[in-house]
């Protein structure tokens, strides 16, 4: 896909959570959080094995209580991709997480209790030699910070965030990014905006409690790509009330859209009117959901008729336009001399598609 726009990312230092570099112009990575029970851990192992089905660089845990920790013990051995342990509260669940191989913390550092405990959170850290998100979030600021701002506003977040960067600089740990979540896109923005310009360690970002998947979706796609359009932010997450593999799709469907990141199809399809020679939308919708599997990033145009179909053809790797009972197919942006009868559409197009995904395939 031709990129309009070069996006010049803001400079920052680098992390590792696990095998994944987050900052310093690292690739920006898609990041998701399960929500089965950790306690149970065949569900949770078996979201984490669906969640990197889509391609999730990074899985947040909850560990909300001690039996929890002692099922991320197992669930670790069990998963490929880096996992990231949510701690709230409790800073002996966070240890433990950290003794049971967590690759990284997400901690609020203000409900954690007092300095020491953070102390010796920042510590066992430095011992694994892992990262820690500081993660402020409008919803649970500190009541000190509350009660001086009046209701959680941009600079609230950024005083809660700096308060904790500069705990953890003079305790020389560096390790850490950030993020200062809002469910308003406004307030979100904002604050990731002004900490951008305090601070070099990498960004986590995305619009917390974003909302069901419609919503949601659009929620985080406004606010995360405003950010990322100025260069601001280095891993995602997008946030819905739905199946976490959601969020991992439409976290790549905004880097895909953005030309910063491409996996898999992005499919070009018109939203259909009476000139359309065959079903756009059943079709497209079934090509989807069969070739979730394919990660090479390449273009397929489905387009109803010739109106706007050899224009949209010749610009994708492959091109479909609708014609009376059979459709024309173009590849590499030649037209291909055999047509596809409009009733084999679909299966006659998974071929092609594969096809094509494993000549693009690096
Ligand atoms: Fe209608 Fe053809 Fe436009 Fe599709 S491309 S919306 S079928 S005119």
């Amino acid at each position: 896909m031709k990129q309009y726009k070069t996006i010049v990312r803001r400079k920052s230092n680098r992390i590792y959570v696990g095998n994944v570099p987050i900052g310093d112009n690292a690739p920006i990575s898609v990041q998701s959080m399960t929500n089965t029970n950790t306690e149970d851990i065949l569900e949770t192992v078996k979201q984490i094995s669906d969640l990197e089905k889509v391609g999730v660089d990074i899985v947040r845990l909850s560990i909300p209580s001690l039996k929890a920790a002692e099922s991320f013990k197992i669930i670790k051995k069990k998963v490929n991709v880096p996992l990231i342990a949510d701690i709230h509260f409790d800073y002996r669940l966070a240890l433990k997480s950290i003794k049971y191989g967590a690759n990284c913390l997400r901690i609020n550092p203000g409900n954690i209790g007092n300095k020491k405990r953070v102390s010796e959170i920042i510590n066992a850290a430095k011992d694994k030699n892992i990262p820690i998100r500081i993660g402020v979030n409008s919803g649970s600021l500190e009541k000190d910070i509350l009660n001086k701002y009046g209701s959680p506003t941009p600079e609230a977040l950024v005083e809660s965030a700096m308060k904790h960067v500069e705990y953890f600089d003079s305790l020389n740990f560096n390790a850490f990014k950030v993020s200062v979540k809002s469910s308003n896109v406004f307030l979100a923005v904002k604050a990731y905006q002004m900490l951008s310009k305090k601070i070099t360690q990498p960004l986590h970002i995305g619009i917390t409690e974003a909302g069901a998947l419609r919503n949601g979706t659009v929620k985080s796609s406004i606010g995360i790509a405003y950010l990322l359009l100025q260069g601001i932010g280095d891993t995602i997450r997008v946030s819905l009330s739905a199946n976490p593999i959601e969020e991992v799709k439409v976290g790549y469907d905004i880097l895909k859209v953005l030309s910063i990141r491409s996996r898999g199809i992005n499919f070009i399809a018109c939203p259909t009117c009476s000139r359309q020679e065959f079903d756009v939308i059943n079709t497209v919708n079934e090509l989807e959901n069969k070739l979730e599997d394919i990660s090479t990033p390449i273009d397929i145009s489905i387009i109803g008729c010739i109106v706007n179909g050899i224009g949209e053809a010749k610009m994708a790797s492959l091109g479909l336009i609708g014609g009376c009972k059979k459709s024309t197919l173009y590849k590499d942006g030649i037209r291909q001399k055999n047509k596809i009868k409009n009733e084999e559409i679909i299966t006659k197009m998974e071929m092609q598609i594969r096809k094509q995904a494993k000549k693009y395939k690096n």
